[in-house]
């Protein structure tokens, strides 16, 4: 039986990816600081004798005895309230986290993954983005603190399989939602969803015409597994192309939660990307894989959840 590190791991993604190693026939260990994660996404497994919880701070030694064959690094604040009142540890996290992550994957000679992001594209002046696009981020803005650890993570990853021969992993991560996010962690599906379902008005930043893709985490979850299980060193692109107006997306939701809410404009938050859309060419070439929830059928489950935890908002 293989044995499988992950840190983030109650964390909204990390804890999806939890149930998926566990259903792979992998043993788990979960760390998470508990900072913007939460043990209620993995309550389910704590009985599981092959799944183990550790409250760890990665940013400090992490001590793992015996073998571990995969170190998943999905620590991190990754919405940008969190970010933006968490910047010292997101920065940390990224920088020293990933350290302590990748000097432990060298040690036990473990496949490493790190979870990035398609914040390393910043406000990108290519859309769709692909992978051998490099960006277009404010080193000092109010994302940087997690845009620029992502990069950090990214350039110290390769660094480590380039000079140490470590067998690592790079997944890009592009917006992506599903039962488990915060109700009130601030990103737009959330926010929309909890305005839409309790008839208050969504708030659409700046004129709403920037446009994002959003990708249903079983999806996501899929390709980060077929990325693990591949030989792909490089960093690879997964969400979903679909490219809609944060404004269009307001709409969807208010027809799909049959919600009498109207929308409202707010400023629009400094550096917030006017597009988004992944280029996923090279997981399709690569893994196979590509999404197959559509966004009605993915906000359907998304809101049927938030429907049935009205209790997450008071986390
Ligand atoms: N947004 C919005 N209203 C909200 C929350 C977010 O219009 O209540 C917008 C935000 O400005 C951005 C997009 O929705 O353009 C996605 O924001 P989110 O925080 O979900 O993630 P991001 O993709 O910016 O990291």
């Amino acid at each position: 039986m293989t044995r499988v590190l992950v840190s983030g791991g109650a964390g909204f993604i990390g804890s999806h990816l939890c149930d998926r190693l566990l259903a792979e026939g992998h043993k788990v260990i979960c760390a998470d600081s508990l900072l913007t994660g939460h043990k209620s996404n993995i309550a389910h497994l704590l009985t599981e004798k092959n799944f183990e919880f550790m409250k760890h701070d990665i940013t400090q030694y992490i001590p793992i005895m015996g073998e571990v064959d995969y170190v998943l690094n999905f620590a991190s604040p990754a919405s940008p309230i969190d970010y933006y009142q968490y910047p010292l540890q997101t920065l940390k996290v990224g920088s020293i986290g990933t350290r302590n992550m990748l000097g432990l994957a060298k040690a036990k000679k473990a496949v490493f993954m790190q979870a990035s992001t398609s914040e390393v594209y910043g406000d990108p002046l290519v859309n769709p983005q692909d992978e051998s696009y490099w960006g277009n981020v404010n080193p000092i803005g109010p994302r940087s603190v997690y845009d620029e650890a992502k990069r950090f993570s990214e350039a110290l990853t390769m660094a480590y399989h380039n000079v140490d021969k470590v067998d690592t992993r790079i997944v890009r991560i592009f917006n992506t939602y599903g039962p488990r996010m915060r109700l009130n962690d601030g990103r737009v599906v959330p926010n929309f969803i909890y305005q839409a379902l309790n008839g208050l008005p969504l708030t659409v930043y700046g004129d709403g015409s920037q446009t994002r893709s959003f990708c249903y985490v079983s999806d996501l979850v899929d390709g980060i597994y077929r990325l693990l299980m591949s030989d792909v060193n490089e960093p690879v692109n997964l969400g979903n192309p679909n490219e809609i107006s944060v404004s269009k997306f307001a709409d969807v939701i208010i027809s799909l939660t049959k919600s009498k809410s109207g929308k409202v404009f707010k400023t629009l938050p400094e550096d917030d990307p006017k597009l988004r859309q992944p280029d996923i060419s090279k997981a399709k070439r690569l893994l196979g894989w590509e999404p197959k929830v559509n966004l009605e059928e993915g906000l359907g489950k998304a809101i049927e959840w938030f429907r049935d935890h009205p209790e997450i908002n008071t986390l």
